[in-house]
């Protein structure tokens, strides 16, 4: 039995210059009807389970559909990518809905100093960080009162600040998963210390380093994430879906030369302590 560790089933639309003429498959599309079917082919793939991470303030009105989902395990948050609108706006919202249910995480919150910063002014970079930093602290905060794991994205070179964040606001107090795992060896080994688990999608980086990270990474603190809909399988070019987990999970198994029947089983256990279901 499968688990997906990250994925976005109530997502916001992808945009058009985001979808080439050279891909094939479906196209993901936020309603009702595709999210059922992205999760029924995920099933019939034995993949059971799916942590589903709402992380656009503009998509929370759906948290409470799916709150009533079988076997799907919700983590809400604000993103990175919101930092510059109206933080304490937003966070309301976020409290609204965990007032109506608490999720079993907070997430995806963190740092990114690469996406969205091309066009930008130093002026302007220094704020942007400074507002991530911001809406990380406040939500790692937030993650505390509720008692509930941390969900994290760790852009490349963000590794300091994310480090130095999680330990003053004691992130170790809730632990959590750092997503999609891309960024360098250095900071794996200071936040496994501090009991963070790691979560893979090894379609979407480079596999060479990703292979010294899994290394280093123990069996107990893996887990394994397709982050879909919003990255593309190579050849043949499509988006890749919760069902994908399987290639995922099967390959991870043969870099830490494990039984792909073991390693599903532990990444389960993993899920199922850190997300307490
Ligand atoms: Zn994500």
């Amino acid at each position: 039995m499968y688990i997906d560790c990250h994925a976005h089933l109530f997502f916001s639309s992808i945009p058009a210059e985001a979808i080439d003429e050279d891909i094939t498959g479906v196209i993901p599309i936020p309603n009702m009807d595709f999210i059922g079917k992205m999760i029924s082919n995920a099933k019939e793939k034995s993949v059971n389970y799916i942590i589903g991470v709402i992380s656009n303030p503009n998509d929370f009105p759906r948290y409470q559909e799916q709150v009533e989902l079988e076997n799907i395990i919700h983590v809400i948050g604000i993103s990175r990518g919101n930092a510059l609108e109206d933080q304490p706006h937003m966070i309301s919202l976020l409290e609204k809905e965990i007032e109506r249910k608490v999720p079993h995480g907070i997430g995806e919150i963190g740092l990114d100093y690469a996406y969205g910063f091309d066009n930008l002014n130093e002026h302007e970079k220094n704020t942007m960080k400074k507002k991530q930093q911001e809406l990380f602290v406040r939500q790692i905060q937030i993650a505390k009162e509720i008692d509930v794991p941390i969900v994290v994205h760790a852009g490349y070179g963000t590794d300091k600040d994310i480090v130095k964040i999680l330990k003053q606001e004691q992130a170790q107090d809730v632990g959590g998963q750092i997503h999609g795992y891309m960024s360098n060896e250095g900071l794996v080994s200071e936040l496994l210390d501090i009991g963070f688990y790691f979560s893979f999608g090894y379609l979407h980086t480079k596999e060479e380093e990703l292979k010294r990270i899994i290394e280093i990474t123990p069996l107990e603190r893996i887990l394994t994430e397709t982050d879909s809909p919003y990255h593309l399988l190579e050849s043949p070019k499509r988006f890749i879906l919760p069902e994908d987990v399987v290639l995922i999970t099967d390959k991870i198994a043969i870099f830490k030369e494990i039984k792909p029947e073991v390693f599903t089983n532990q990444i389960m256990r993993n899920a199922r302590e850190l997300f307490r279901f």
